[in-house]
């Protein structure tokens, strides 16, 4: 008999609930993950009990999903997800279905579920319980739903993604009729929500084997995913780069970044705004996507002037991007980011703020106020990234007056 390393304050909760009567098991994620010597995530409890006798059984519970059968226990600070066996009626949203039944039969809420490696309960009195052949699957690399396909992406399109979603994740191959129905079904796809779309593309791209994101074009859905989404695959140039993405820390904008340099500044940030990345996440992955084709700087001068346009932790980020998808660069960024850093711990001037005179001292000195004086200040900033000796108040004021006849001779 095979037997799983459960969490104990699960273990505690399937005790508990057994010796009142009930069945209880571990399930879906947690049992699969385990399985495969992964450590789960979360632990999630399947019972016979109905959400009140749940209630009763345990004193701290939260009433999360009660209406899908869900309650909550509360053991040591942490809140465990014990759900109802049940069958799911229509779903609306990908996670929740419209209505569900309850029912006293594991094997039904086995059967409710996606894939038969997430359709596996585990308890130490009754072992495994493996109706739809999740072992023999998870053994074979294999994605492959419980059931029909048809009907299962039918009932609930978000499937589709999720396949794609755990074969990256588990680096396992998607069985032959699933995939054959992730093609037929693609269009079902318009009928989720861009953010559900959205946040399984993103565990996909952040996945050991974000390569796997190619299923989207392979099997035609990346038209049902967003209008641009088509755009982002551009052929050899875009495989590469999934492939070198993989070695990419797992952040969003940096690996969205990688995904969408080949589509381009314009299209990358159309398809994350379609997409409803957040905002923060678009802007760092459209200024990675839009410099990365950039040569790295030559010389501190060039260096400063990068600097003065981006962040510390985005320029990191590019050196990375930059680094992992053009390989011959990657000593060019570890010499950058060694020459950056000798740039911070001199205190050397890379934005206005750090520049030795402000709008004020300018007015102080006599400038007239008006769009003028920014440009003066612009301009005494690109002479001190050229040169950080510059960067002292009389010398720039000095520097500044230049400026300005020189502004009045174009004028
Ligand atoms: P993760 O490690 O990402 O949490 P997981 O398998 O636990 O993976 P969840 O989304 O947390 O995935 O769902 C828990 C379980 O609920 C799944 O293992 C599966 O049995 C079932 N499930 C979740 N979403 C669906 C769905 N859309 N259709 C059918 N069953 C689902
Ligand atoms: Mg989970």
């Amino acid at each position: 008999m095979i037997r799983i390393e459960i969490l104990p304050q699960a273990e505690w909760i399937l005790e508990e609930l057994r010796k009142r009567g009930y069945e209880a098991f571990v399930v879906g994620g947690c049992v699969r993950d385990a399985l495969l010597g992964r450590v789960p995530g979360d632990w999630d409890i399947t019972t016979s009990a109905l959400p009140e006798e749940i209630k009763q059984v345990f004193g701290r519970t939260v009433d999360t999903g009660i209406q899908h059968g869900t309650v909550t226990v509360i053991r040591d600070r942490a809140g465990y997800e014990v759900t109802t066996y049940r069958i799911d009626g229509e779903y609306e949203d990908g996670r929740h279905p419209k209505q569900v039944a309850f029912t006293r039969s594991l094997r039904e809420d086995l059967l409710r579920r996606d894939f038969t490696i997430n359709a596996m309960a585990y308890s130490h009195e009754t072992g495994l319980v493996d109706m739809f052949g999740g072992l023999a699957d998870l053994k074979a690399g294999r994605i492959r739903c419980v059931g029909d396909p048809r009907q299962r992406f039918t009932e609930d399109a978000l499937r589709i993604l999720r396949a794609v979603r755990f074969s990256a994740q588990l680096d396992f191959a998607i069985e032959e009729g699933t995939r054959e129905a992730l093609a037929e079904f693609a269009p079902c796809l318009s009928r989720i929500s861009r953010e559900r779309i959205q946040a399984e593309l993103t565990k996909t791209l952040l996945s050991d084997h974000p390569q796997r994101m190619e299923l989207v074009r392979e099997t035609g859905m990346a038209p049902f995913v967003s209008e641009t989404f088509p755009a982002a695959f551009r052929g050899a140039e875009t495989s590469r780069f999934l492939e070198a993405s993989r070695a990419l820390p797992a952040g969003k904008a940096v690996r969205w970044a990688a995904f969408l340099a080949p589509a381009g500044e314009r299209d990358a940030v159309r398809i994350l705004r379609e997409l409803k990345l957040d905002n923060e996440t678009i802007r760092t992955a459209g200024t990675l996507v839009s410099r990365v084709r950039d040569e790295l700087p030559r010389g501190e001068g060039e260096l400063r002037r990068l600097m003065s346009g981006l962040d510390d932790d985005t320029l990191e980020l590019l050196l990375r991007l930059r680094a992992a998808l053009f390989p011959e660069d990657a000593a060019r960024a570890e010499e950058t980011r060694r020459a950056a850093a000798g740039v911070r711990a001199r205190g050397e001037c890379t934005a206005l703020r750090d520049l030795a005179v402000s709008g004020t001292d300018l007015l102080a000195a006599g400038f007239p106020p008006g769009p003028g004086l920014g440009r003066i200040l612009n301009g005494l900033l690109q002479a001190v990234l050229e040169d950080p000796g510059r960067n002292e108040k009389e010398k720039l004021l000095l520097l500044a007056g230049k400026f300005s006849g020189r502004e009045k001779e174009t004028e």
